[in-house]
């Protein structure tokens, strides 16, 4: 399907959903956080990282994945080639859960719109989710240690657009458990590589461009369900 958002109206709903976030009052994370944490990148990226939840620097900072996890999705972004400017990182709320707790189901429930709009707006070709909370709010069902690194559903964004849905382990789980590291640098190969056999000529978009040096996974029984 054809990407037909352009990138000013993309930008202008982003800025539109970042300010209605900052007054948002949905549900009790606005009461104790210090800001919004919108999300950031490119408004034409057709890839787009959706975390769980901003964490205290983020919260800090009011800028996504800015702690520990945030410089291993960069180290990661940059082993495919990209730069977190190439594409757009989101969170599935936009206030941090105090403790860095995980976010209760109503919590995402009641950001969803912000984060519909935000999808409407940039209209990706891709979704990779980065741990189980993300990949929840998109694939209830799927369990990540059986769909992790490879496409695993066509995601509707709105009537006009569709995009695939790549779930990933989250970097935190990485940092915090040495065997997952190697598993989450595959699956960003195997993301490049997705990319790259999906890229289209005159697209024009810096996210899909080919990269020659990244290596690729092998092919599992399992893949290309959502091709
Ligand atoms: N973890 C997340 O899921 N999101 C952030 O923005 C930071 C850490």
């Amino acid at each position: 399907m054809e990407r037909i958002t352009t990138p000013n109206r993309a930008a202008l709903e982003l800025a539109s959903v970042a300010r209605d976030a900052s007054t948002c009052t949905a549900c009790g994370l606005s009461a104790t956080r210090t800001q919004t944490v919108p999300g950031e990148g490119s408004p034409t990226a057709a890839l787009v990282f959706v975390g769980e939840a901003p964490g205290a620097r983020e919260d800090q900072a009011g800028r996504p994945f800015v702690g520990a996890s945030g410089r291993l999705l960069d180290d990661l972004l940059a082993s495919i080639g990209l730069r977190r400017e190439e594409v757009f990182i989101l969170n599935t709320v936009k206030c941090r859960p105090p403790g860095n707790r995980n976010p209760q189901r109503m919590e995402t429930a009641a950001c969803a719109p912000l984060l519909s709009r935000q999808l409407q707006a940039l209209q990706p070709r891709v979704i990779a989710t980065l741990g189980r909370h993300a990949l929840a709010v998109f694939a209830p069902t799927a369990k990540i240690a059986e769909v992790h690194g490879r496409p695993y559903a066509q995601t509707v964004t709105d009537q006009r657009g569709s995009a695939v849905l790549f779930p990933l382990y989250h970097p935190a789980a990485a940092l915090h458990s040495g065997n997952l590291r190697p598993i989450l640098e595959r699956d960003m190969a195997a993301l490049r590589a997705y990319l790259n056999a999906n890229a289209r000529e005159g697209a024009g978009e810096a996210t899909l461009r080919e990269v020659d040096s990244v290596p690729t996974r092998p092919r599992s029984s399992t893949q290309g369900e959502a091709e």
